[in-house]
């Protein structure tokens, strides 16, 4: 099967959310039929919904994989519960780390548990201007490209904290 290139969201603002999102890259790189070929730096964000929670720290990365869709989410799951996720009923709440279909090559899919290309990410700083750095010349499969989604979206406090991340 060919490899198809998807691009996954991180997250963390619990137990030294730097060291998650470092760990999680290996993992990721780690899966089978899987490599990340690029991560943006990584970036400090305020917080989506409520708001007494501590900053977040995300990157976006890409990868390239034989898996689908279906087969990736589970495994990413696997990867979020081994970093000590817990699900809590709060909507948006603090957590150790999260991953996120944000693209997977040009599909667009509309199942019960998965929504490609994820369903926020036109309006997240967080997730689009770190897919800037590594993608500059996106186009998304709805045929908007990236850099004119990002002109309606401001940066609300994002910045670089780390640059010249590796995973291997
Ligand atoms: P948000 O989805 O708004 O970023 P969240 O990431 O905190 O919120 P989660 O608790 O991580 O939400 O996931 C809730 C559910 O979202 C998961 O059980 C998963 O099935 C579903 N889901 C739908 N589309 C996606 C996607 N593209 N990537 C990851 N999970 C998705
Ligand atoms: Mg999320
Ligand atoms: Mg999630």
């Amino acid at each position: 099967m060919q490899s198809v290139i998807s691009y996954i969201g991180l997250g963390s603002n619990l137990a030294q959310p730097d060291q998650q999102l470092q760990d999680a890259l290996r993992a990721i790189h780690g899966l089978k039929d899987t490599h990340v070929k690029q991560c943006s730096s990584f970036y400090a964000s305020k917080p989506m919904g409520p708001q007494d929670q501590p900053d977040y720290v995300n990157a976006v990365v890409a990868i390239a994989t034989q898996l689908s869709a279906g087969e990736l989410l589970p495994h990413l799951q696997a990867i979020e519960q081994l970093h000590g996720r817990q699900r809590k009923s709060e909507r948006w709440g603090p957590r150790t780390l999260d991953l996120d279909i944000i693209l997977y090559g040009d599909e667009q899919i509309q199942s019960e548990n998965l929504v490609v290309p994820h369903y926020g990410m036109k309006t997240r700083e967080f997730v689009l201007y770190p897919l800037r750095e590594i993608a500059p010349e996106l186009v998304l499969p709805c045929g908007d490209s990236l850099v004119s989604v990002l002109k309606s979206v401001p940066k609300n406090g994002l910045e670089v904290i780390r640059k010249n991340v590796t995973w291997k």
